[in-house]
């Protein structure tokens, strides 16, 4: 059993959808304050709001990851309106397909710039006040892909995720030395909205090439992102987590036969 989170003030940035929102009311039924961040205003409010009906304390505050005063702003607001910061989850990201052969400037900035720089940015405007909070815990969403795996399409992709590791590992000896963690999960293949638009058949193909012959749910990584926050996880810093169901296992497909 870890120790209660509940009042804790959290932020889990995109956490309107997918893994964030698994990861959001994860933390707001431990009792912690949650704000979630995205860049479309109407999505914020409606889920926010929607938590809110279910009892969940949950602010709701636009802000796009990749712009330096957009996070400065976030970070500020979250403070005012949950008295501190104990919790940052840097999760946003996006994951558009392209073909190295055809990937542009434009694609490679927009996936570097969201996933990299806004893990970078996030994590610096949260310092000082997980410093002040005396509690500090950081939070990444990588995952297996760029770290572990690669995709056909996913090259700009991977090289954001790897870059969230790296920066991980020497970010975590610089907040070490105010007691405050930073941790990464690696996720597999999650059921979100997305891949559920994708069809049953889709979806089965996935499983099928997991050891565990399921996809993951979101609640899996927000049970991740849970432990890295804990109390009892203070003394684990600069680690990833992959939360997979064994998909980065089998050498080969006779593996799983
Ligand atoms: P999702 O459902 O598309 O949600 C992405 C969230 O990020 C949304 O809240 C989105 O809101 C927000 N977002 C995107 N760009 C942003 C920006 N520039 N600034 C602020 N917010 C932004 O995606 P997901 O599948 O849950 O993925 C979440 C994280 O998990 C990502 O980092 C992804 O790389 C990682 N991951 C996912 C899987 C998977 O199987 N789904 C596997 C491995 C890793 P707005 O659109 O309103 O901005």
């Amino acid at each position: 059993m870890l120790t209660s989170l509940q009042g804790k003030s959290v932020l889990v940035t995109g956490g309107t959808s997918g893994i964030g929102l698994g990861i959001a009311v994860g933390f707001a039924r431990q009792g912690a304050k949650v704000a979630i961040s995205g860049r479309q205003r109407d999505k914020v409010e409606a889920v926010a709001s929607r938590l809110r009906d279910q009892g969940l304390a949950v602010t709701g505050l636009v802000a796009d990851v990749a712009q330096r005063e957009q996070v400065r702003q976030l970070v500020e607001q979250v403070v005012q309106a949950q008295g501190g910061l104990d919790v940052l989850c840097a999760n946003a990201g996006v994951f558009p397909s392209a073909p190295l052969e055809q990937m542009t400037d434009a694609d490679w900035d927009l996936v570097l710039d969201t996933n990299a720089k806004g893990t970078f940015l996030c994590v610096q405007a949260a310092l000082p006040h997980l410093r002040r909070a005396a509690y500090g815990r950081v939070v990444l969403t990588s995952s297996i892909t760029g770290p572990v795996t690669g995709f056909p399409g996913w090259a700009h992709y991977g090289a954001s995720k790897a870059a969230q590791l790296g920066f991980m590992r020497t970010a975590a000896i610089e907040l070490a030395r105010d007691g405050i963690t930073i941790n990464a999960v690696l996720p597999g293949n999650i059921l979100t909205e997305g891949l559920q638009g994708m069809g049953e058949a889709y979806q089965a193909s996935m499983a099928a090439s997991i050891p565990l012959k399921c996809l993951g749910k979101v609640e899996d990584i927000a049970n991740a992102a849970l432990f890295f926050a804990s109390k009892e996880a203070g003394y684990i810093t600069g680690q990833s987590l992959i939360v997979d169901g064994g998909q980065i296992l089998p050498e080969s497909l006779q593996a799983l036969a």
